[in-house]
């Protein structure tokens, strides 16, 4: 048993950063043990909260006052961040501590930035382990949090529970170009700032979202109501509680009605078989196959092979097609 297991599932954070090291680790050893320490966890269950926004929206505003709020009601909340632009610059800028400080500070809060340098497919694997550890750490809500950018909803909605859209006050009707997928995909769509000047336009905001939700096909896993968009105020916290209600409110009749474990069952379902690619994947990356490929790739290049023969030829020489 991983000397990590009792500590993290006591719920030490330290042991849960490391652990989270360990899974984020591409050392072969690393790996070993931290899918050895992965298949050794309690079942545990948190809720999973995806929440994208663009920059400035007031995503750390909200995750830090919207974090406090349940851990006032006696929850404890991990943030994690899939942060597409960290991947391109190296940098790490979501889930930075400095953006959620009371929250940093707080026992019952962890909070962990996007892994740095690596790609988002990567990204991807590491949070949903991330999220494990988190759950097995005994967090009620995980928040994952990510900026509208690419390909990053998408992952995070294929990881979460609940997906929430943060959107600001705008005027006018051009809906702020959210994309439909995006839309599609939001559970709850927050307008956020409305407070001050800004309130008459939110309420407008809410309202245009409202009905460009309706427009939407309703889902079967929704009830009445559900996709929602509302009002909220991250500064001032007006909203929050009525957000939360909504959240909870989707959850339970998505429990009752059996598509909570179901989408649950086809997450892991997914995440299985991106690994097994992942996996494939990686056996390319070896310098004598590189160097096959090379080769193969010039002749298709210069016409001397079809490029479904020699993607055949090289699947042979892996192995993975018989040879017949
Ligand atoms: P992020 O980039 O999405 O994480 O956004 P931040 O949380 O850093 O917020 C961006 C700016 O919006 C900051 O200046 C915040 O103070 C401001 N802001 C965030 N939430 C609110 C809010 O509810 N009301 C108002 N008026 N300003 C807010």
């Amino acid at each position: 048993m991983d000397e990590l297991l009792k500590p993290l599932t006591e719920g030490n954070r330290r042991a849960l950063s490391r652990a989270i090291t360990l899974v984020e680790s591409t050392r072969d050893d690393h790996r070993q043990r931290a899918v050895a320490l992965l298949a050794d966890l309690p079942q545990r269950q948190a809720l999973r909260i995806g929440l994208s926004g663009t920059p400035g929206v007031g995503k750390s505003t909200f995750i830090e006052s919207f974090g406090t709020m349940l851990i006032e009601q006696g929850m404890r909340v991990a943030v994690l961040a899939v942060d597409p632009s960290s991947v391109r610059s190296g940098g790490s800028i979501l889930g930075d501590k400095t953006r959620m400080e009371t929250l940093s500070r707080n026992p019952k809060a962890f909070i962990r930035p996007t892994p740095s340098s690596a790609e988002l497919g990567g990204v991807a694997r590491r949070t949903r382990e991330t999220i494990r550890l988190c759950e097995a750490a005994g967090y009620d809500v995980v928040l994952i949090e990510t900026v509208g950018v690419g390909q990053s909803e998408t992952l995070v909605a294929d990881m979460s529970d609940l997906f929430v859209l943060l959107l600001a006050p705008a005027g006018g009707d051009e809906l702020q170009g959210v994309k439909r997928g995006i839309m599609e995909m939001a559970d709850l769509i927050l307008v956020n700032k409305a407070d001050g000047d800004l309130l008459g336009t939110a309420r407008r905001t809410v309202a245009d979202y409202a009905g460009a939700l309706r427009l939407l096909r309703k889902r079967p896993q929704d009830p009445q109501g559900f996709p929602k968009a509302i009002a909220v105020s991250a500064a001032t916290q007006d909203g929050l509680d009525k957000a939360w209600q909504d959240m909870r409110e989707l959850c339970d009749w998505r429990r009752e009605q059996g598509f909570f474990d179901s989408t649950r069952a086809d997450q892991a379902r997914q995440w299985f078989m991106a690994e097994l690619r992942a996996g494939l994947l990686s056996q390319l990356d070896h310098p004598q196959i590189k160097a096959q490929l090379q080769k193969l790739g010039d002749d298709v290049a210069k016409g001397a092979l079809a490029p479904g023969a020699a993607a055949t030829g090289m699947l042979k020489r892996l192995g993975r097609v018989s040879a017949e």
